[in-house]
């Protein structure tokens, strides 16, 4: 263990999508967001639960967070930029990207923004959309969050998914435009006999062994880059609400290994190196090639698409 993490592997970025348990995709079908404000909430005791893992285990990380959680838990997020971590967004209400147009995405973005840099009393540059919906159904989405001055964002999955991915995007990090400095940072995968694998988190690492990430990560270290993580408050919360009336695949999904995600947590942090997602942009913005999008979603070096 100790091995892994003083050897001289990239640091990678370490990130919790900050949504309460009724708000996940898995859920939409049966809990509207008209019933969200009577529902228990139990992401603030989550929360602070990862605050304590993290300070326990020394590491900072970035806090993707709703617009909706930011107005109903502003002393959460104070506690976690006071901590130390990154403030960043996490849209609005969840609401996916791609069932949005331009001008919608635009107010989803600096509603969310105002309200987290409002209750945290720090500056967001990140962004994460809702379920990865970053995609080649979304060639204006790059343009909104450049207009609004975000330095990066970590939306893709460069992943073919039932639910989510856009398969031609490249797995590290690109400049999606050619007149702007945004950086766009893949959430990680690996590659086994030649396809791409989603290794970066969610229900993967809740679901999997824990020997599948930890080969994931080092494979994606041994090519010099930095991998990134994600989880959900609600991952680490075994006595949530139980939703009876949900389907029965996102159920099993949903409820899988609750009980052992702190500990697999643990033993994560323990084996890399983690940090920050703006850190990590940062570092990453030096090297990444500018791709810009073309048609069908295909990816080509600026200016190529001009000739
Ligand atoms: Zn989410």
């Amino acid at each position: 263990m100790d091995e892994a993490r003083a050897s001289s592997g990239p640091v990678n970025g370490l990130s919790v999508d900050v949504e309460d348990w009724f708000q996940v995709g898995a859920f939409e079908t049966v809990i509207d967001r008209s019933d969200w404000p009577a529902i228990r909430t139990r992401v603030e005791r989550n929360c602070d639960e990862i605050l304590a893992l993290f300070d326990a285990a020394g590491v900072k990380g970035t806090f993707f967070t709703l617009g909706w959680v930011a107005v109903r838990h502003p002393r959460l997020l104070r506690r976690i930029a006071e901590a130390g971590h990154e403030m960043a967004s996490h849209g609005w209400d969840h609401e996916r990207v791609f069932r949005m147009d331009a001008a919608t995405f635009g107010r989803d973005l600096d509603m969310s923004r105002k309200a987290i840099e409002d209750a945290a009393g720090v500056k967001v540059s990140g962004y994460r959309a809702p379920s990865f919906s970053i995609d080649a159904r979304t060639p204006w989405a790059f343009d909104v969050l450049a207009e609004q001055g975000y330095a990066y964002s970590s939306s893709v999955a460069p992943i073919a998914h039932d639910h989510y991915g856009w398969r031609e995007a490249p797995r590290f990090a690109f400049h999606p435009l050619a007149d702007s400095p945004l950086v766009e940072i893949p959430v990680t995968t690996a590659t086994f006999a030649g396809r791409r694998l989603a290794a970066g988190g969610g229900g993967f690492f809740r679901v999997l062994p824990y020997g599948f990430s930890r080969w994931a990560i080092r494979q994606v270290n041994a090519e010099g880059r930095p991998a990134v993580f994600y989880f959900h408050p609600w991952e680490i919360d075994p006595d949530q609400p139980r939703v009876p009336n949900a389907p029965l695949r996102s159920r099993l999904r949903h409820y899988t290994n609750l009980g052992l995600m702190a500990g697999k947590l643990r033993q994560l942090i323990g084996d890399f190196a983690w940090g920050r997602m703006d850190e990590l942009a940062a570092r990453e913005a030096e090297r990444a090639p500018t791709l810009v999008m073309g048609p069908g979603g295909t990816l080509a070096p600026a200016g190529a698409l001009a000739a």
